[in-house]
């Protein structure tokens, strides 16, 4: 007998026929004899609706109205797939993120885990009972309800696993695994039996929706035994670990996109110390995360750089830059009137392989697509290029370091989100 920890994404309980499926996957590994917890997401399109929703009554909705709205989709959720549960003659209880004890600070719309008081769910368990826990939401200590940022459900779950000393976290979703890159974007992507969770946690950063990275962060710390599988099948899954058995020679192991990329200039800044901190220590101060920095050719006392900031951040960003403009002289804030996609290639490999950026620069150079902006780490390659040549360049870039696999992936399931 094992404890589980299971979670269930968005695509998974997008239907009622779904949430059935599920409440019998469950069901399944309950007659086995293991004990269950399950995080579920909020129905398919739900969080999204809800934002458009809000959005239509006010163009900036306060951040807390905005976590007490999106955790409503959660609740929805957990309520339905424990009565689907009880109609296959099993005990089932659900929970809010508060009610299983999810502590949190106060950062609405993407809060941090403080605690997890998981009396409540260890007792439900020791009942016999089947948890159900709503993903992606705590409370403060002052009693605010606050959620996790997008995609938080995964970090709910494998939080979770570690508070209550899961044997396994289980995360389904509609692929089977961990792919060299998404399956939706190149078909012959490669199904990766293992991967680590450095290489996960890099991937996840630059884009991977598979695992959200503060999910796999948690699983490094607290060596939460993770694996990611289909809802749709029983296929063996992907497992995340700290030592994760790749092929030989791989250097390039994972190939991530992230859409979510604006790029903001600028220019005719006056070529003096404390500009740049004066600039991202006023974005810090607004807690937006800044990426790529660049700064170019200085002429006659003035300078001109760009970075690269979340779309979703760009419109505070401006304002940030825009209130400075009395203490700091610029002649023009600029950004990118057309979609930017950054394209990263991963791998623990690339430290000891000279040339991999060099070959990415060239791959993509060869397709007639031009880089914008470039940054590199010991384990990972990103430039950002036009959004509309993404299936292109990734595609190019999985052949050309070796990932594709002979046979076309079938995707588990149609993607009724995005
Ligand atoms: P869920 O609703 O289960 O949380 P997500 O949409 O958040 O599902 O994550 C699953 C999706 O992640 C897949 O449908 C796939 O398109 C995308 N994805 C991106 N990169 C990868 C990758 N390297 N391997 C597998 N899936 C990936
Ligand atoms: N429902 C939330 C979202 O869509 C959380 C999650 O699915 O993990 O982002
Ligand atoms: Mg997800």
């Amino acid at each position: 007998m094992a404890l589980y920890v299971m979670k269930f994404g968005g695509s998974s309980v997008g239907t009622t026929e779904r949430m059935q499926h599920v409440a019998r996957r469950i069901v399944e590994k309950k007659e086995q004899g293991h004990k269950c917890v399950v995080v579920v997401s909020a129905m398919g399109d739900t969080t999204d609706d809800l934002i458009d929703q809000a959005k239509r009554l006010n163009d900036t909705p306060p951040v807390r109205e905005m976590d007490m709205l999106l955790t409503t989709g959660e609740q929805m959720s957990v309520a339905l797939l424990s009565i689907a549960i009880h109609q296959y003659g099993h005990e089932a209880v659900s929970y809010t993120g508060w009610q299983a004890g999810f502590r949190t600070d106060e950062t609405h719309g993407r809060a941090r885990i403080l605690d997890i008081q998981a009396e409540r769910v260890l007792q439900a368990l020791d009942d016999n009972q089947i948890v159900i826990v709503a993903g992606f939401q705590g409370m403060t200590n002052a009693g605010e309800i606050t959620t996790l940022g997008r995609g938080g459900s995964d970090t709910t779950a494998v939080a979770l696993a570690a508070a209550i000393k899961a044997d396994v976290c289980e995360i389904y979703t509609d692929v089977d695994g961990i792919y060299s890159t998404d399956p939706r974007i190149v078909r012959c992507a490669r199904k990766l039996n293992e991967i680590s969770y450095d290489e996960m946690l890099e991937l996840a950063h630059l884009g991977a929706a598979v695992l959200h990275p503060r999910a796999v962060e948690y699983a490094k710390h607290n060596n939460v035994c993770l694996v990611v599988r289909s809802s749709f099948n029983h296929n063996e899954g992907t497992y995340v670990k700290e030592e994760a058995v790749m092929e030989q020679g791989v250097v390039v192991s994972g190939i991530a996109y992230d859409k979510n990329v604006a790029r903001i200039s600028i220019i005719g800044v006056p070529d003096e110390p404390g500009v740049l901190a004066t600039v991202f220590g006023a974005l810090a101060n607004e807690q937006i995360d800044v990426d790529i920095i660049v700064q170019s050719g200085v002429q006659r006392g003035e300078a001109d750089f760009s970075f690269t900031t979340a779309l979703s951040d760009r419109e505070r960003a401006l304002q940030v830059i825009e209130k400075l403009h009395s203490s700091l002289p610029y002649r023009e804030v600029t950004f990118n009137d057309v979609a930017l996609v950054k394209v990263s290639i991963v791998g623990a490999g690339m430290v000891s392989h000279p040339g991999v950026a060099a070959k990415m620069f060239e791959v993509i150079s060869k397709i007639g697509v031009s880089i914008k902006m470039v940054s590199t780490s010991e384990i990972k390659v990103s430039c950002v290029i036009e959004a509309d040549r993404l299936q292109e360049v990734i595609s190019e870039l999985h052949t050309s370091f070796g990932l594709d696999a002979l046979e076309e992936v079938v995707v588990g399931g149609p993607k009724d989100r995005r």
